[in-house]
């Protein structure tokens, strides 16, 4: 293996690349272009692409494509070779400026929620240079937006590049408050975590549910479950360790700072975590992620999946969005800081994103919807659909010390006092921090550990940013105000914590007790995907998202529609698998076992003997009356899957039906079936089992 050193970022167009390839001026100008936000010019973008070009065909690429992030949450690539040519009959590589700039993909087919008419219904690509280019299996891929022609956002990245700027601008107004001159403008930063499992190829393969659906819709339990991890890692261990190696490698490449990975609560589960950037970059790198793990993955005969629940009653996957706050000179915003001015400044920033959350936590749990991670939230195994936040008791203390005019200690007589009290020094990272909660202050950062393994991180962060963007905006009213800086700040805190201490829970998030209590807190719990849905289309999220310019009411309504659409498809396509399963492969299969034990007790009774049948009677008719209730139950997902399908001009009804119809009626199929394979000769089993899939590879 070469030195990482070496690996790291070769195949990315990055700064070090830029500055030793474009002449001096082109780079200022980019780089100045880049730091503000601002369009590049052309003549500019003339020789970046030239030098482009160059560069990756040195890199081995035959063509360039505009990679962007289309609704589907997955990433899209339009392929244009390099070759132009000549009136001689030859070809030379060419490679414009515009070309660089703006792309044209025939992008008809990607949901757009009714923002494109079809006469114009190509939509366009414009490079976003804020994330460097790179050169993937041959290609030259330039990160891109994707707009409508009018300009509307048909993408995930469009909003989240909005959300950067909105929240950057709000966090400096509070800063030149507190007297900030050196900082011009605030980042946010993002490490997404990323869960997993790895399932041998072969077995994939002969499984409809996870070639077509990417998770299991049949499958009994195994009897041991997933405390016996280390059975299975005997046999998977050294393909696992050599996918892992070749994908750091890959992702190196990239230059994606892969830095963690061990393996995970449930058997074959893993997780990855890179280095935290600019949440921009960690959204395009997170996808790279899930793109190469999959890619490499089958390279060693394994098939990773992203599901965030692949299989009953195993643990499921996330993904843990580590979020913070810094400026451009390096202060991160949500560290404590050592004296009393730096805590006040912590605190406002710690109390902005209290109000955000509590104040949009409807918004903040649809960036956590997706069809699979219905079956994740709330399953013990990762936060109920309640969003929380947990401080640890030192920073509730402190809150709540401020709050109620107290001293912050027992023995203490003096209050709490901005711009006076000095904060004592907050535990980082302590290991007994509260993994059970949804949204946790840890340290310097909060964790969001309810996005699902399989989206994209720009839902996420685009609300996040938005949301804290606007509390910021109310405190920064206030402070640009105020005679009386300190007091202000004090009073802000008090009417914050006042007003949305309802949302700061540090007990266990997994307990029947917090259910009940968040609902006497007046804390909502959206339980699935539609109803989480339905909240997006609210005056108050359509406004705040409009009041910054991040989506406007129509960019909302298009996606309020994609999102049921998707859930929709989602559902219907799940349902037909099942009862593609449940049809042609097993109902046959315990027919067939049915009709062996019937012919067993035929054949035994012809020899005319007094031998007890006992055995396959009891069986056959166990056997035969689930075959009769899985048939039935057939019959029931067969009608209702058609009666959601034909109600498609009503997005929302058609995904209620989805849900209330169409995924019960596979639950039912499923019930019968998983007892059926309990039953039946594991030799007649048509696909693996659980049992096969978890332990015995
Ligand atoms: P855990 O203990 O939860 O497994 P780590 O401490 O290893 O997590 O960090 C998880 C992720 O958080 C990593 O991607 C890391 O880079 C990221 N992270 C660390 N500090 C920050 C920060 N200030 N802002 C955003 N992300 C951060
Ligand atoms: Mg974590």
């Amino acid at each position: 293996m070469s030195k990482l050193t070496d690996v790291f970022g070769e195949n990315v167009f990055n700064e070090a690349t830029m500055r030793e390839r474009l002449p001096n001026e082109t780079y200022k100008a980019l780089k100045e272009s880049l730091f503000n936000g601002t369009c590049l010019d052309i003549s500019i973008a003339e020789i970046v692409a030239g030098a482009m070009k160059d560069w990756a065909l040195e890199k081995g690429a035959t063509h360039f494509a505009h990679w962007f992030q289309p609704m589907t949450g997955i990433t899209a690539e339009k392929h244009d070779s390099f070759i132009s040519p000549t009136d001689d009959g030859k070809v030379i590589l060419e490679f414009s400026g515009k070309e660089l700039i703006k792309g044209e993909p025939d992008a008809s087919s990607f949901p757009n929620g009714g923002l494109r008419a079809t006469f114009e219904a190509r939509g366009y690509t414009a490079w976003d240079c804020t994330s460097p280019a790179f050169v993937k299996d041959e290609i030259l891929c330039i990160p891109t937006a994707f707009c409508s022609y009018n300009g509307e956002a048909l993408d995930k990245k469009t909003p989240l590049l909005r959300s950067m700027e909105v929240i950057s601008q709000q966090s400096m107004r509070v800063l030149k408050t507190f007297g900030n001159t050196s900082s011009s403008k605030v980042i946010t930063a993002v490490g997404p975590e990323q869960e997993y499992f790895l399932i041998d190829k072969k077995l994939h393969d002969k499984r409809l549910d996870l070639m077509l659906t990417g998770r299991t819709l049949f499958g009994a339990m195994p009897p041991k479950g997933q405390e016996l991890d280390d059975h299975y890692f005997g046999s998977l261990k050294e393909r696992v360790s050599s996918f892992m190696k070749e994908l750091n490698i890959e992702l190196w490449k990239l230059g994606i700072s892969a830095k963690t990975q061990h393996n995970e609560v449930a058997p074959a589960q893993h997780e990855l975590a890179p280095i935290y950037s600019t949440t921009n970059i960690a959204t395009d790198h997170n996808q790279l992620i899930m793109e190469m793990m999959k890619k490499v993955a089958l390279r060693h005969d394994l098939v990773c999946l992203l599901h965030e629940k692949p299989f009953k009653g195993v643990n499921g996957s996330g993904k843990h969005n580590n979020w913070s706050l810094g400026t451009d000179d390096g202060i991160n915003l949500l560290n404590p800081g050592k004296t009393p001015h730096e805590n006040a400044q912590f605190l406002i920033f710690l109390v902005a994103t209290i109000q955000a959350v509590d104040e949009y936590s409807e918004l903040l749990r649809l960036t956590a919807a997706v069809p699979g991670n219905d079956h994740r939230l709330g399953a013990n195994e990762a936060p109920p659909a309640i969003i929380s936040i947990f401080l640890g008791e030192q920073l509730t203390n402190i809150l709540t010390a401020i709050e109620n005019d107290q001293p912050l200690k027992s023995g203490n007589k003096k209050p709490m006092t901005i711009g006076v009290t000095v904060l004592p020094p907050l535990p980082k990272d302590s290991t007994d921090r509260n993994r059970t909660s949804p949204f946790a202050f840890t340290g310097n950062k909060f964790e969001f550990r309810m996005p699902p393994s399989s989206g994209s991180i720009a839902g996420p962060n685009f609300i996040l940013n938005t949301v804290v963007a606007d509390t910021l905006s109310k405190i920064a009213d206030k402070l640009e105000k105020t005679d009386d800086f300190d007091n202000e700040i004090q009073l802000i805190i008090k009417d914050i914590m006042k007003n949305h201490k309802k949302i700061i829970f540090d007990g266990n998030n997994y307990s029947d007790e917090w259910v009940e209590e968040a609902n006497k807190r007046g804390l909502s719990n959206i339980k699935n995907m539609v109803d989480s849905v339905k909240t997006f289309i609210d005056d108050k999220n359509v406004n705040v998202l409009e009041k910054f310019g991040v989506l406007s009411p129509k960019e909302v309504h298009a996606r309020y529609e994609i999102l049921l659409e998707s859930y929709s498809k989602t559902i219907n396509i799940e349902g037909l698998t099942a009862l593609s399963m449940a049809k042609t492969e097993i109902l046959p299969a315990t027919i067939k076992f049915a009709t062996t034990l019937a012919q067993s007790i035929t054949t035994i009774k012809s020899t005319g003997m007094s031998v007890d049948t006992y055995a396959q009677e009891t069986l056959l008719t166990k056997v035969s009356t689930l075959n009769g209730q899985l048939c039935k139950a057939i019959t029931l997902l067969e009608d209702n899957i058609v009666i959601a399908q034909n109600s498609e001009d009503d997005y929302l009804k058609q995904a209620e039906l989805n849900r209330d119809e169409v995924f019960t009626a596979m639950d039912k199929v499923r019930s019968y079936a998983d007892q059926l394979e309990s039953l039946c000769d594991s030799k007649v089993w048509p696909f693996p089992t659980y049992t096969d899939l978890l332990f015995r590879v």
